[in-house]
């Protein structure tokens, strides 16, 4: 269904689209995502596929099980970490490697429907649509704080940030050539990809899906890493904190300025009697706490500066196999 738009006629030139897949101690699940793939990979006529595996340095026998579909089918590729670089550095070279004329991000665990992909193709192929984003419109089967403070992290952005991050918005997405380009033009080191598949703007056109249980392996996010995740994509794309801060630094000096006044009249109707040294103390702490509170957040973003300017590499590939076109 929805192929027409595939097989316009005087297209007969194939495009390829490479789907990159991000797989961190995934043996189980890859083996079922292929399968499922190549279900769908039949409805897409007049394309071919890559696939593109990215081992973010697995601890489990993810490499093997890459390595034997290699084997048995060639259109399967793959880069593998040195060591663990975490999925925003999986994508960024996904993307660098990716041979196709289209390139979809896929999560190993199916839980990015590739059902989808069709109806994704199909928008983008037509030229009315650069890229097709997803999200998910239910939370289920996932536990109720995290729906929660997820919930709360997008409105937060929502209001803060420089770029729109879309509520429920999956990394399952699929895209041309230009905004690829556009994508790792971006090469910041603190990678926030929600944040930047909206700051590069382009013509986009969301799809909405039922959240979808993981189909093998399990979740490699604890509730902290999330945590400590949200802050990195605030600090990423947006300055809100940096201004907060400065009002806090405004508001307080306004209170002094008030307490100022207040005592000096006070001293002068009724004298100085020496009491209020408990008053005192909890004052010193506020406000010293607030003053801790704004370094924290200044270094916050000093921290990450410093990290730019190191200009590390995002990963190191320990070993790899690529479309051999994609060089030329
Ligand atoms: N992933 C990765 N590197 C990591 C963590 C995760 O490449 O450090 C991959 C993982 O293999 C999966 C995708 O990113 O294909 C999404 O991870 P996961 O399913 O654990 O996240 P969730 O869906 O629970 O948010
Ligand atoms: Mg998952």
């Amino acid at each position: 269904m929805g192929m027409e738009a595939c097989v316009i006629e005087g297209k007969m030139e194939r495009k390829l689209l490479t789907l990159v897949v991000p797989s961190y101690n995934e043996e189980e699940a890859i083996p079922l995502f292929y399968e499922e793939t190549l279900k769908v990979e039949k409805e897409l006529e007049n394309i071919d596929i890559e696939y593109l595996f990215i081992d973010d340095g697995s601890v489990d026998d993810t490499m093997k099980v890459i390595k034997e579909l290699n084997a048995r089918d060639p259109r399967v590729h793959y880069v593998s970490f040195s060591r663990n670089f975490g999925k925003e550095s999986a994508i960024y070279a996904g993307l660098e490697n990716a041979a196709g004329d289209y390139v979809a991000i896929l999560d190993a665990d199916l839980q990015d429907p590739p059902s989808l992909l069709p109806e994704m193709l199909e928008a983008v192929e037509s030229g009315e649509y650069d890229c097709v984003g997803t999200r998910r419109v239910t939370r289920k089967g996932e536990p109720p704080i995290r729906s929660f403070f997820a919930r709360c992290f997008y409105k937060l952005m929502g209001k803060i940030s420089s770029s729109e991050v879309v509520d429920g918005a999956r990394d399952f997405q699929l895209m041309n050539k230009k905004v690829v380009k556009a994508i790792l033009s971006m090469g910041e080191y603190n990678r926030f990809s929600k944040g930047i598949f909206g700051w590069v703007g382009f013509k986009k056109k969301w799809l909405e899906y039922e959240n979808v249980e993981r189909a093998a392996g399990e979740t490699k996010w604890s509730f902290w890493k999330l945590f400590v995740y949200a802050l990195d994509g605030i600090v990423a794309f947006s300055t809100a904190p940096l201004v907060i801060a400065s009002f806090l630094g405004i508001l307080f000096c306004v209170i002094a300025f008030i307490a100022i006044i207040f005592i000096v009249i006070r001293t002068a109707v009724f004298g100085d009697p020496t009491s209020g040294w408990p008053s005192m103390v909890c004052i010193i702490m506020l406000v010293s706490g607030v003053q801790l509170l704004c370094i924290g957040i200044l270094g916050q973003y000093t921290a990450k500066t410093y990290l730019e300017t190191k200009r590390r590499p995002l990963y190191l590939v320990e070993e790899s196999i690529l479309d051999e076109s994609k060089d030329k």
